[in-house]
């Protein structure tokens, strides 16, 4: 019953794109929104779509529709659409911000679930979208009270569908935990380049650059990546990344007074403690 699903998907970039690739490949139907008709048409080449329009008023007919554009645009989009959508037709977003997200369109659009995937890469846009993205990811669900039962199970459905790990939490939990796995490490690793770069001796910042391997390599690649994603984070979870940064800062501060005082015990401890901390955050069942 649910391959006969007819799926939209707004915004063919990389979660867009990478989502229609597979979902095609589970028999959905999927029926593709692009701002451009050129667009429309690579999306039908990669086999993204099994149709794509510039006209959302196509998406009358889906049961259910992914909203992937940037964080910005999902509230306009979402506003656009609903002239179009029939009264049944569940609406989802993969928005790597939930709270802003969720209070604008659930008083919108009852059947609306907010959405995150968390999978990605560096890249972006219809020529980046591959297939298994998702696949043993965590993909976040965050109903609130009024959300209905069945359009929850719908959207898990589709997303256990993709092989991903579904998880349900609050729209403001999402965020906060969010702000600390994935956007503290964007800013800290973008502070760590930085400060890198404020070498002012030139041979050795030259010398540095040489040197780097790989722990530099993995403390930077966040910090390194799409300036226009960092941007997204701060201004749609602006307050658990301040209080995410403070924390941080306090921390810092504290690795600071232990060295300047040679205080080599309370250092080894705070770095043991660390070492046992990590794999509760990067091992997985
Ligand atoms: P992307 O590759 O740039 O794709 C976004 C697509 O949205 C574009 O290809 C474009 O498609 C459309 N779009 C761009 N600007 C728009 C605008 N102003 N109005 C309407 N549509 C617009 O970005 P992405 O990485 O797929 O990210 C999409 C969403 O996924 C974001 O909300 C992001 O928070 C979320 N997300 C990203 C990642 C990640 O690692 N990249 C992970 C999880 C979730 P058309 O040209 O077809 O219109």
């Amino acid at each position: 019953m649910q391959n006969l699903m007819n799926i939209g998907i707004v915004g063919l970039g990389l979660i867009g794109g990478s989502l229609g690739l597979d979902l095609r490949a589970r028999g959905y139907r999927v029926l593709g929104v692009s701002r451009r008709e050129q667009n429309c048409q690579r999306a039908s080449a990669r086999g993204v779509v099994d149709d794509a329009s510039v006209d959302p008023a196509t998406l009358t007919t889906a049961n259910v529709i992914f909203i992937c554009t940037p964080l910005a645009a999902i509230i306009p989009t979402v506003e656009q659409l609903i002239p179009h959508l029939s009264p049944g037709t569940v609406l989802t977003d993969v928005g790597s911000v939930k709270a802003p997200v969720v209070e604008a369109i659930a008083p919108l659009w009852p059947n609306f679930v907010g959405g995150h995937p968390m999978a990605g890469t560096a890249d972006s846009g219809i020529e980046a979208a591959q297939l298994d993205l998702f696949a043993l990811k965590p993909y976040v669900l965050t109903p609130v009270a009024k959300t209905p039962e069945q359009a929850c199970r719908t959207v898990e459905e589709i997303a256990r569908s993709l092989q991903a790990k579904v998880y349900y939490c609050r729209p403001d939990d999402h965020d906060r935990a969010v702000s600390w796995i994935s956007h503290l490490p964007v800013m800290v690793s973008a502070g760590l380049i930085a400060a890198c770069m404020s070498e002012t001796n030139s041979d050795v910042l030259a010398l540095a650059q040489h040197l780097a391997s790989s722990g530099f390599r993995d403390t930077s690649r966040v910090g390194g990546g799409n300036p226009e994603l960092g941007v997204m984070m701060a201004r749609y979870n602006r307050g658990e990344l301040l209080r995410s940064l403070q924390h941080y800062r306090h921390n810092l501060e504290v690795l600071i007074d232990l060295i300047e005082q040679e205080d080599w015990t309370a250092l080894e401890q705070q770095l043991k403690s660390n070492h046992l901390a990590r794999p509760q955050f990067i091992q997985r069942d």
